[in-house]
């Protein structure tokens, strides 16, 4: 039983912090940069929490495909060969991902959850861990209902979480590695890097987690040939504390202010989509 995932990061740890000094994309970050702690109570508190949450979602889309896909349809899927079941899994469900992450920040309710994503300003193989979860479970949930509504198999679906879990962990991180070529076939921390820039050209691109592909074909890709991000974040910096920030989306910056700032209350109410 490892309920916090606790082996995982400590791999993570012994595999991206040599990396991160080897290959540093901005060697002045320190390896605890600002905010290290946060980020490490929602890598411990968080991965529980949507534990608990996907397993209610998969249960529910089990519970309502078994009414309305075959079981005949669902065991011919589940039966395909593994190099068919594998990649169909990863498209289908970064499909998925794609549309859910995209209206995260193009509808502000929803924008406000993921801006805690949004908030990190120096990114490493940590950052990832930075999501609310609420976002994570609605994001991950919706790009898990066709594949497992279709009866595609535990092993293949599997083998996608975990693609999926250090897939993320890398994007994250501080280094600079390029794909060439293949940038546009797997995420790369380049890819992914321009998401989070705070340039205003960067903005609501590289939705993809895994396929940047997809972006191209819908019109939001940006990789800047031999460029790289200089600075991360939000316009309007958010508290960093893990509490505040699982309560941002409800709240604002409302709470825990002795005074409040009126013009922050004013911005934090509406919270624009980044356009
Ligand atoms: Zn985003
Ligand atoms: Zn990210």
């Amino acid at each position: 039983m490892d309920p916090f995932g606790l082996k995982v990061i400590f791999i993570a740890f012994l595999v991206f912090v040599p990396l991160e000094r080897l290959l540093a994309l901005h060697p002045e970050q320190k390896i605890f940069r600002r905010n290290w702690a946060n980020d490490g109570l929602f890598l411990l508190f968080n991965g529980i929490l949507i534990k608990l949450g996907l397993l209610a979602v998969i249960a529910t889309i089990i519970f309502v495909a078994a009414r309305i896909v075959p079981e005949s349809f669902q065991a011919a899927v589940g039966g395909l060969p593994y190099w068919v079941q594998i990649p169909a899994v990863i498209v289908l469900s970064d499909l998925g991902f794609y549309w859910t992450h995209r209206m995260f920040h193009a509808v502000p309710w929803l924008w406000r959850f993921h801006a805690v994503h949004h908030s990190i300003e120096e990114l490493d193989w940590l950052a990832g861990t930075r999501v609310h979860p609420i976002d994570q479970i609605l994001t991950k949930g919706v790009s898990l209902v066709p594949v497992v509504a279709l009866g595609f198999s535990e092993w293949a679906i599997g083998v996608y979480a975990l693609l999926y879990q250090w897939q993320s962990i890398f994007i994250h991180a501080n280094v600079r590695v390029r794909f060439g070529p293949l940038r546009f076939l797997l995420a790369s921390p380049e890819f992914h890097h321009w998401h989070h820039s705070s340039d205003r050209e960067a903005r609501d691109r590289n939705f993809a987690a895994q396929l940047p592909f997809l972006d191209a074909l819908f019109g939001t890709l940006h990789m800047p040939k031999g460029q790289m991000p200089t600075s991360y974040g939000l316009d309007r910096p958010m508290p960093q504390h893990y509490v505040r920030q699982l309560l941002y989306p409800f709240t604002g910056d409302r709470i825990f202010q002795s005074k409040p700032d009126t013009e922050a209350l004013a911005e934090t109410s509406q919270v624009p989509a980044p356009k």
